[in-house]
């Protein structure tokens, strides 16, 4: 019978111990935010999500030759003579279109390299840390601004624009092969030529 009532006892014992702790609690400070909708101060430098300012991105590669997990994929077109794709904010003559420009965000480690040898500051880390997808294709983020059917047609052009120059330069290398051949068979000439009008003159004589 005491074991019964001992057991009471310490049940009661064990909850007023529990609810000092409860009690005590309430008028403490809180370490513990409302996440989401209180959210931590994060650092100014931190590294989190890249984004790219197209507007200023001239097709360098310089990004993606460095990001050391290759998750950073470029294809450029040779802009025509013809089109004037102006100049970033720092300056820079723009000369390629940007006719891909993938960053595969589930493969970055957020080293940051890609970051400073872009010459016109355009590629960066944000603050955003929040991007979690359902489906892994989703984290392959496009930056290029042309649509498929531009991009197709730019690339079209620079294939065609590089054709007419290879066969432009082709066709000046066989002139000038066809112009040497002609002055060596001109300087073979020549001598024979003189041979024969010195004999023309001695004939008279004899
Ligand atoms: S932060 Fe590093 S891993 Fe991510 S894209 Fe840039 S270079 Fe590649
Ligand atoms: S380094 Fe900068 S300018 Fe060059 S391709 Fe990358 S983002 Fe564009």
């Amino acid at each position: 019978m005491s074991g019964y009532f001992k057991d009471i006892y310490d049940g009661i014992a064990t909850a007023m111990v529990g609810m000092k702790i409860t009690w005590g609690h309430l008028f403490t400070k809180s370490v513990t935010i409302q996440y989401p909708d209180v959210k931590h101060d994060i650092p100014e430098r931190v590294r989190n999500r890249l984004y790219v300012n197209m507007d200023d991105c001239i097709g360098c590669d310089q990004c993606a030759k460095v990001c050391p997990v290759n998750c950073i994929t470029i294809e450029t077109a040779k802009s025509l003579p013809t089109e004037d794709l102006g100049e970033t904010s720092t300056g820079n003559k723009k000369k390629l279109w940007v006719t891909k420009f993938d960053i595969d965000i589930g493969k970055c480690c957020y080293c940051g390299l890609c970051v400073f040898p872009c010459p016109t500051y355009c590629i960066f880390m944000t603050d955003v840390f929040e991007f979690s997808e359902y489906k892994r294709e989703d984290l392959i983020y496009k930056f290029a601004t042309l649509t498929e059917e531009e991009a197709a047609e730019k690339t079209a052009n620079a294939v065609r624009q590089k054709q007419e120059q290879e066969e432009k330069k082709k066709a000046a290398l066989e002139a000038k092969k066809k112009a040497e051949e002609e002055s060596k068979a001109a300087e073979k000439q020549k001598p024979e030529t003189g041979e024969n009008e010195g004999a023309d003159q001695k004939a008279p004589t004899t």
